[in-house]
């Protein structure tokens, strides 16, 4: 295990690079764009081109590099021997939002008061590029590798992981490894999510609002009858709303289903208001009936909860009613210890009775690795001798790639008091994060591609 001392200085003989290479991935705007989808360029122009310039930084490190000949990932590779560790990592980004104000180009990489600012430099181009400085310093330091490591860049992570998919489909599976796209000290569960929709025949009344699976609404516009009756209703239940002169707006609280109960879901609150007036129909009753304003399911199931991933938590993310059909849409983030399929079945044992059906949109499964397990103890036994700070593993509700394979989890490399600013506008990478990040990231790459599994904590 090379010594702190050394990495360090490894640490300021690269720095200069990594930035540099940092800015170059960052001015690639791989951003998910339709327009540009050719044969091979499977998410567009800005994301291929990221692909390619991430592979070129890769060869000039001196790894062994591979593109997907149908461009949907790629890899590279350092060491000898027969087991694969895996560090995966995701180079496309959010769109950036118009009208969003940022300090300058969010694809052109800025200092600005002791931070990096564009989009992507925390999630997920900064902690890949700083892991993969990180092992640029062992092979500058002669480590010898027992193991191969392999760098897997997928480039569909904030839509849909095809490409972490066609990765699984065509090529080797590490047998454990780490992604660099969360927090340290470590990420030991991650909640099971399902998507669904309920769905039954049209009904009288129209209802749209709402959107992404993985939103809540900020708010949802009524158009229908009795809008006079209903703002009334809306007033004696304190749920916040504008009356207009056509429409009724009601406001709620956006936030990430992850987080569910820090929003406030306006959907909900219009169907119960029009469920108390005498408006039913299956959907509006089901949600009236079912949904309430609980974040957390308990009128489906009571509540579901485990010690190591907390309470279940439920999404009512858009409705959508005609006369033709009638859909809901729902994200739900599900405890490690709960099993879908059972609650998948409770589910439909309290729509159909209303004639609604359920539909299956997307799912993945939930991640646990436990607590005592050599991977967790080692890599948070890094961590603390690099900080000195708290090593309690954390629980999830969000999803990264680690629950795609087995033995993997998220390793930073957010501190504790980095804060979030992924998605957002501005994003950053604090500048004081990335030598210590970089240190543990080589400790932890020269640990796992070493044959030696059993405990290190001693040695360190
Ligand atoms: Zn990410």
């Amino acid at each position: 295990m090379p010594t702190r001392e050394l990495l360090e200085q490894e640490y300021n003989k690269l720095k200069e690079e990594l930035l540099l290479n940092l800015g170059k991935i960052i001015a690639c705007p791989s951003v998910y764009d339709a327009s540009t989808i050719a044969p091979h360029i499977p998410f567009g122009k800005g994301i291929d081109s990221c692909l390619d310039t991430t592979l070129k930084i890769c060869d000039d490190l001196g790894l062994k590099t591979f593109k997907d000949p149908s461009g949907y990932y790629g890899y590279a590779e350092i060491g000898e021997g027969k087991e694969l560790v895996g560090v995966l990592c995701h180079l496309d980004v959010v769109p950036v939002d118009d009208g969003e104000e940022w300090y300058d180009s969010p694809f052109k990489l800025i200092q600005k008061d002791e931070q990096l600012i564009a989009r992507g430099v925390a999630d997920d181009k900064g902690p890949t590029m700083v892991a993969l400085y990180a092992l640029k310093a062992l092979m500058n330091l002669n480590f010898t590798f027992s193991k191969r490591i392999r760098f897997i860049f997928g480039t569909d992570e904030e839509r849909l992981w095809q490409c972490i998919y066609k990765y699984i489909e065509n090529e080797e599976i590490p047998q454990q490894g780490i992604t660099p796209d969360s927090s340290f000290p470590v990420i030991y569960a991650e909640k099971g999510l399902l998507q669904f929709t309920i769905e039954g025949s049209g009904e009288a009344i129209t209802l749209k609002g709402g959107g992404a699976f993985n939103v809540v609404p900020s708010s949802i516009i009524y158009t229908g009858e009795k809008q006079e009756e209903l703002a009334k209703e809306l007033s004696r239940l304190n749920y916040a709303h504008t009356q207009n002169t056509d429409n009724i707006t009601v406001q709620g609280k956006t936030a990430h289903a992850a987080d569910v109960e820090n929003g406030i879901n306006p959907i909900s609150r219009l169907m119960t208001a029009l469920y108390n007036i005498g408006y039913h129909s299956p959907c509006v009753d089901f949600v009236a009936e079912y949904i309430k304003e609980s974040p957390y399911g308990e009128h489906l199931f009571g509540i579901i909860e485990d010690e190591d991933s907390g309470k279940l938590k439920t999404n009512l993310a858009s409705v959508n009613i005609d006369e033709d059909n009638a859909v809901l849409s729902f994200d739900f983030r599900i405890p490690v210890n709960t099993n879908i399929e059972a609650l998948v079945s409770k589910l439909e044992g309290i729509t159909t009775p209303y004639g609604l059906r359920y539909r299956f949109y997307d799912s993945a499964p939930s991640l646990y690795i436990p607590k005592d397990s050599e991977l967790i103890k080692n890599l948070c036994a890094i961590y603390h001798e690099v900080t000195g700070l708290d090593t309690t593993p954390l629980a999830i509700g969000g999803a990264t790639y680690s629950r795609a394979m087995q033995n993997f989890v998220s390793y930073g490399m957010l501190f504790p008091d980095s804060g979030h600013s992924s998605h957002q506008k501005n994003e950053y990478l604090r500048l004081r994060d990335i030598e210590p990040a970089f240190i543990i990231y080589s400790k932890a790459l020269a640990y796992l591609g070493q044959k030696i599994e059993k405990q290190i904590i001693h040695d360190l």
